[in-house]
């Protein structure tokens, strides 16, 4: 009996971390990223600090597919996602997958030159992937682009202004020539 419960408590372990995984790449998932942003959001506004978050978007991953093809733009989405978490330091950031070819990172008691800084680190680890990409119109090999936001939240607010906010800057990332960080 005391086997079957430790290998109870061992598969419960396994299905509580698939639960929060990305099955491609292996990092958190959507749904955790969810709950621990509302989570952290509520903290910060308790200990008045700074939350800030990453929005990472490969560029041109469109071509990358059609250049290389569905599974070898799925490995691009693994070794991406590994030099992306790689550039976080603090055991309270997380790296999710946010769909499709992009990804999220949310760093808690983080203002915003720690978070420009992590930004700048992943477009390093990014680069020294020196991954090829035959069809990017801006390089020949992997960009991505980043959006980069902070906020010390007041009661009231809500967590969805730091992810428009964030979304903002990637979106100026974008329209300011691709491979680059933006912050709001
Ligand atoms: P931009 O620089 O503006 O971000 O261009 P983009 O081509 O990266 O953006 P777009 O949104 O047009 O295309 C995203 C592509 O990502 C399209 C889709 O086929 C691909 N994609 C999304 N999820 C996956 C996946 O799980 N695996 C693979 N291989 N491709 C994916
Ligand atoms: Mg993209
Ligand atoms: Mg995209």
């Amino acid at each position: 009996v005391a086997l079957r419960t430790k290998e109870l408590e061992e598969a419960n372990r396994k299905l509580q971390l698939l639960s929060v995984t990305d099955a491609l790449t292996g990092v958190y998932n959507r749904r955790f990223f969810n709950e621990t942003i509302d989570r952290e959001w509520k903290r910060a506004i308790r200990s008045k600090e700074y939350v800030s978050l990453l929005m990472v978007d490969i560029d041109y991953f469109k071509n990358y597919n059609d250049c290389y093809g569905h599974l070898e733009g799925d490995r691009c989405l693994c070794f991406t996602a590994g030099a992306l978490r790689g550039s976080l330091k603090r055991a309270s950031d997380i790296l999710v997958r946010y769909g499709g070819e992009e990804f999220a990172a949310l760093l808690p008691g983080t203002k915003s030159p720690g978070a420009f800084q992590v930004a700048e680190e992943m477009l390093v680890n990014i680069r020294k992937l020196n991954a090829p990409h035959c069809a990017s119109p801006i390089a020949d090999h992997l960009t991505v682009s980043i959006g980069v936001a902070s906020i010390l939240p007041e009661k009231g607010e809500k967590d969805v202004e730091l992810i428009k906010a964030a979304d903002d800057s990637l979106y100026r990332a974008k329209n300011n020539g691709r491979n680059r960080i933006m912050a709001a």
